[in-house]
This record gives structure tokens, sequence and C-alpha cells, in this order.
């Protein structure tokens, strides 16, 4: 019997430092925060091909965007591809998408925390009965811009976002924090548009620059695909003014507008 003490006592120790395993002593053994929760599904890291220009691009760096990764999990995954399977394909077999087309937002709320909320949950609000006819998923987008110009990411780069009818599967989306009573964007994020475009233009294939208010024009155009006729809204954001700028800015690149 005289033996039973250590041992208890051993058995309580954690194997690593020796100490009781509390949350300060033994913090190697807690569940490490994962900073981006999409990275766990990832199965395809190959970058989109690259086919239709001969030069090689020099994509510029990132490392300026910081990150405020919406939950991407299973049922989030799961529901995307049924989004693809309802509207676009439903051979589809993966939600990774490559990009061809930048559409830019409004949140229509007035901060950055309320904005970012408004995409976090997997599933999509009671509230907002017309789109949620139309598929279990929550609305997104890649990017979320603060009025101070900060960009961070929601969303990886080359995962479905639904942003945007008839184009989720070739769009990246750029959401900006603002558009509340018709107030227009502030300069800061019009300069960050600028920036994050010229980023993503410089890695990825990008033929389309629009806003959000201008996606209908691109039915025109193969690259739009909607199996539901009658799923459409009016939208208006980010602005005509914004965009107007946005493109005298990056009129360099030669990204195209809606067809006329
Ligand atoms: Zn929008």
């Amino acid at each position: 019997m005289r033996l039973v003490y250590p041992v208890i006592m051993v058995a309580l120790l954690c194997l690593s430092c020796q100490q009781p395993p509390t949350a300060e002593s033994c913090k190697r053994f807690l569940p490490k925060r994962q900073k981006n929760p999409a990275a766990r599904v990832v199965v395809n890291k190959q970058r989109p091909s690259s086919k239709t220009t001969q030069k090689r691009k020099v994509v510029l760096s990132d490392r300026w965007i910081k990150k405020k990764w919406i939950p991407f999990g299973p049922k989030r995954i799961q529901w995307s591809l049924e989004y693809l399977h309802i509207h676009v394909d439903e051979k589809a077999t993966s939600i990774l998408i490559d990009p061809k087309v930048i559409v830019v937002h409004w949140t229509a709320s007035p901060d950055l925390a309320s904005s970012w909320k408004l995409f976090a949950p997997a599933r999509i609000p009671s509230a907002r009965r017309y789109v949620r006819k139309f598929g279990r998923v929550n609305v997104s987008a890649h990017f979320l811009v603060d009025t101070d110009g900060t960009v961070y990411r929601m969303v990886p780069e080359r995962y479905l976002a639904r942003h945007v009818i008839g184009l989720n599967q070739v769009s990246l989306g750029i959401e900006n924090v603002g558009g509340v009573k018709g107030k227009p964007l502030h300069d800061a994020q019009l300069e960050a548009n600028a920036k994050l475009i010229r980023y993503l233009a410089s890695k990825y294939n990008i033929q389309y620059l629009i806003g959000h208010y201008e996606y209908r024009k691109l039915e025109r155009t193969p690259l739009f695909r909607e199996k539901i006729k009658s799923y459409r809204t009016g939208k208006i954001d980010p602005g005509r003014g914004f965009m107007k700028r946005l493109r005298q800015k990056l009129k360099d690149l030669h990204l195209q507008g809606p067809p006329k």
C-alpha cells in the first residue's frame, strides 16, 4: 500500500514538464488555436493555370493583408458544395475556384465588427428570406476592407464564397465596411481596394473588375452560370462613383468592365 501514493502523484504530473497539468504549466498539450480553420481542408494547392498569358507573372506581396478568417468548417464546405450543385453544376466535387472576376461590394453595415458578424455564421440567417430560399450557406467574401483602409482576409482566395449570383465559381469578392444610408466609401478604402486588386491581378488571370451592381451584365459572358433563371437580386453597391474612381486608378491593368 505504501507504493500507491507516489504512483498516483506521478500520474497526476504532466509527462513533459513534471508539473500538475494545469493550463498554465502545460500549454503545449492544450489544443492549438487554429489560425485558419479552412486550411485543414485544402486539398489542391496548385495555382490556377496561366495559359492565357505567355510571360511569367511576378506575384506582388500580400504580407500587408491582415487575417480575420470567418469559420469555414465542414458544414460550410458541405453547404458551399450544395450551392454549386443547385446553381452551377450538379456534378461539382470541389469548392475550389479559378478566379477570373473581381467583384467589389459594400457591407451596408457601419463598422468592422458588425460587418464581419454578417458573414461569420455558416448558415444564412432566417431574416434573409429571399436568398435563403436558394441555398443554406451564408453569404461571405474573400476580403473585408475597413473604413481606414485596413484589409482583412475572411475566406481563402481559392474557396468559393457566396457573394454574387452567377459568378461565385469564378470570382473573388471584396467587401467594404460602410454603405449605410448612401454614405460614400472612404478615400482610404479606395486606395486599399486598388492595392488589393493589383496584388490579385498579379497572381490570377483576372479578366473583369466589376461593382456588384454590374453583375447582371456578365450574363452575356460564358463566365456567368446560374441554373435558376428567376434567381436574381437588384444591387447598388459599392456605388458608381467608387467604381469610376477605382477604374481610373487601375487603368494600366486593362481589366475589363461589364460588357456594354
Ligand atoms: Zn454586394
